[in-house]
């Protein structure tokens, strides 16, 4: 796995330095898949692609050293524990609504390098109205977690005004991405071009789509769960 992920490090323009940390949490994540359920893809070459090389184009693309990054619906710390294996000095929060999944990666960044991540256990909705979080982010990310209207309310609440987030994407998201227009808007957010990636060493193509945060995000937003998801904006 490591050769893999060396050699597609590189072809993304990214240092290697970070190609044996992302193996070993490669290893781990198949370990740790036999009891807990954290990802479909099983094959070690393709969990270096089709998760390592795909998060890790997203550190080509947009600069996150000593930025502040929440990752929201990390799943299996997906993009965000790969940003920060390859990014160490900036500071990370992982969250998602699922508590086994943030107890176990809290439990395996050590032996990763990566003591200082932040595992947060909770609902993006709940926290992007607290004050603690919200507005309190450089960048936020995230990957599968919900369709652009919804997950821009889940998202950019936490981001600071000036700040990004970015969505991992399809390639086909194009209608997706018109339709979330107006609730990236009224959220206090700006969409900029987005850029496509093709994964190394195969032949898909994924799609960074990012928002820049130009206004706050008024405050009755996000709304409950079931309010965003019954009537996204
Ligand atoms: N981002 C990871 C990836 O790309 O592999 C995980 C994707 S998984 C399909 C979606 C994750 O989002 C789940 O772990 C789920 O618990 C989390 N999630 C969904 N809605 C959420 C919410 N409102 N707040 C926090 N986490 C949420």
């Amino acid at each position: 796995m490591e050769t893999i992920l060396s050699a597609g490090l590189e072809a993304l323009g990214l240092p290697t330095e970070g190609a044996a940390a992302l193996a070993r949490y490669g290893q781990l994540l198949q370990a740790q898949n036999q009891v807990m359920n954290l990802t479909a893809i099983t094959d070690p070459e393709q969990i270096a692609r089709l998760h390592m090389l795909d998060c890790a184009a997203l550190a080509a693309h947009v600069p996150l050293s000593g930025a502040k990054v929440l990752d929201v619906g990390s799943g299996a710390g997906f993009p965000g524990m790969v940003l920060k294996l390859l990014v160490p000095d900036c500071e990370m929060t992982l969250l998602d609504a699922l508590e086994k999944r943030m107890r176990w990666l809290a439990s395996i960044a050590p032996e990763l390098g990566a003591e200082d991540v932040v595992c947060l256990h909770g609902r993006a909705e709940e926290l992007g109205q607290s004050p603690d979080f919200r507005e309190g982010f450089d960048v936020a990310t995230s990957r599968a977690v919900a369709d652009l209207s919804m997950l821009a309310e889940l998202s950019l609440p936490f981001v600071r005004v000036g700040g990004l987030f970015v969505a991992m994407k399809s390639v086909d998201s194009r209608t997706e991405v018109d339709r979330a227009a107006h609730a990236v808007a009224v959220l206090g957010g700006r969409l900029l071009p987005a850029v496509d990636y093709t994964i190394p060493g195969t032949d898909v193509t994924h799609r960074l789509v990012r928002v820049e945060k130009v206004r706050p995000t008024p405050g009755q937003y996000p709304r409950r769960f079931a309010k965003l998801k019954k009537a996204p904006l």
